[in-house]
């Protein structure tokens, strides 16, 4: 008998490159030391949460209320949903109110209780490769089953392979834009086209689909551009997000899922997601960061930085010859391996100290990922492994 599940010994056994090659950067480091090693593996920012967000927590700390600590409701604070409520509405001129808001723990609680409301056994959920790899799991976790659709070549949506890849069992479509690992940001004109393609395949089938927009990196975008609102679109869906990324708090495991105002059975659909924070064992949001963000909905973490390190990686890597699609948002590149295999590509750059994540990790082979959540002077002393790297391969 194993000590621990069939399914957990399973899933342990398929490799996480992201993790083994972090810990390998680490290793390197200690080696050769901190500026001679770019590890550009993890998604962690590396900036500091805004100053509005020190401000806030001195506020409250030097403020105790009575009963600041306990236990609230399920979805959380009133005044936190009505933040966020004011906020989309604004954003999309729906009229949100705090019962369609659910405080969550991250976007990774927040997606568990929502999957964990709609799915029944067996129904399905698709999702774009390349793609968050714990998607999978976070699918699996209630018995629903995983369909991949491909993108375009320049990871935008392919509607006509997913019209293809919708059937009977569809339970839910699951986006992520700014997208981890590519960056692009799909544009309003794709979201209308879903939208539409959502709305003939529920006819068609006589049943609800759902759209799942998992956001954490909407404020995290360059050159101007804007995340367009789902919520304009397609009536039966969900925006997942956190303040991971745009505040800098991914540690502090405080996010929300919001729903479409005119969903269908917006009343049952509160009820499962406040009943599954408590079976999932969340029970609510952390009732500090609650408070912190209500008033920082405004706010956002430095996005010059991390706009001058996608500048100057971008611009370095197409120099030398890497095809790689420029990213909108998020702090990711996620060029073609120059090897056909991208496990034998991230070894060989291994040798030059420059540790990448392989497009395996994301269901994409021939791939792979560079956060650039690291400091710049990670980047520019990068700059020259870079070219060292691409001069021995020939590029
Ligand atoms: N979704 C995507 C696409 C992500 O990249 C991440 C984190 O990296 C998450 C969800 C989970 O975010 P959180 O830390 O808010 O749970």
């Amino acid at each position: 008998m194993m000590s621990i599940s069939q399914k957990i010994t399973e899933d342990l056994s398929k490799p996480s490159w992201l993790r083994k090659l972090f810990e390998e950067g680490e290793r390197l480091k200690s080696i050769y030391g901190e500026d001679k090693v770019y590890n550009f593996t993890i998604g962690n920012p590396g900036v500091e949460p805004p100053a509005a967000f020190h401000e806030e927590l001195k506020r409250i700390a030097l403020n105790p209320t009575p009963g600041m600590h306990r236990y609230m409701s399920n979805a959380g604070y009133l005044e936190t949903r009505e933040a966020i409520a004011q906020v989309l509405q604004e954003n999309c001129g729906l009229d949100f109110s705090p019962n369609h808001i659910v405080m969550s723990c991250g976007a990774g609680g927040g997606l568990n209780i929502l999957l964990k409301t709609i799915l029944n056994p067996g129904e399905e959920v698709i999702v774009l490769v390349p793609y968050f790899p714990l998607y999978r799991a976070y699918i699996d976790n209630y018995g629903g089953v995983i369909k991949k659709v491909k993108t375009n070549a320049d990871f935008q949506l392919n509607l006509e392979l997913l019209a293809e890849n919708i059937t009977a069992k569809t339970k839910a479509i699951i986006i992520n834009s700014p997208n981890n690992p590519t960056g692009v940001i799909y544009p309003e004109k794709s979201i209308k086209e879903l939208g539409q393609l959502l709305r003939a395949k529920e006819e068609e089938f006589n049943n609800t689909i759902y759209l799942i927009s998992d956001e954490p990196y909407s404020k995290l975008v360059f050159d101007g551009l804007t995340v367009p609102s789902i919520f304009k679109h397609v009536r039966n869906s969900f925006v997942v997000t956190s303040h991971s990324k745009d505040l800098a708090l991914p540690g502090e495991r405080i996010g929300y899922v919001a729903m479409h105002p005119e969903i269908k059975d917006a009343d049952l659909i509160f009820k499962g997601l406040n009943f599954c924070n408590r079976a999932l064992g969340f029970v609510n949001a952390p009732a500090l960061m609650q408070r912190l963000v209500t008033n920082l909905q405004r706010e956002e973490a430095d996005i010059e930085g991390y706009l001058e390190k996608r500048n100057m990686l971008y611009n370095h890597l197409t120099s030398l010859g890497f095809d790689v699609v420029k990213p909108a948002g998020t702090f990711y590149l996620f060029p073609r391996s120059p090897m056909p295999d991208d496990i034998e590509f991230i070894k060989f750059a291994l040798k030059y100290n420059i540790v990448v994540v392989p497009g395996i990790d994301f269901d994409m082979p021939g791939y792979f990922r560079l956060s650039f959540s690291v400091s710049l002077d990670t980047v520019m002393n990068s700059l020259p492994a870079f070219t060292k790297l691409a001069q021995d391969l020939r590029l």
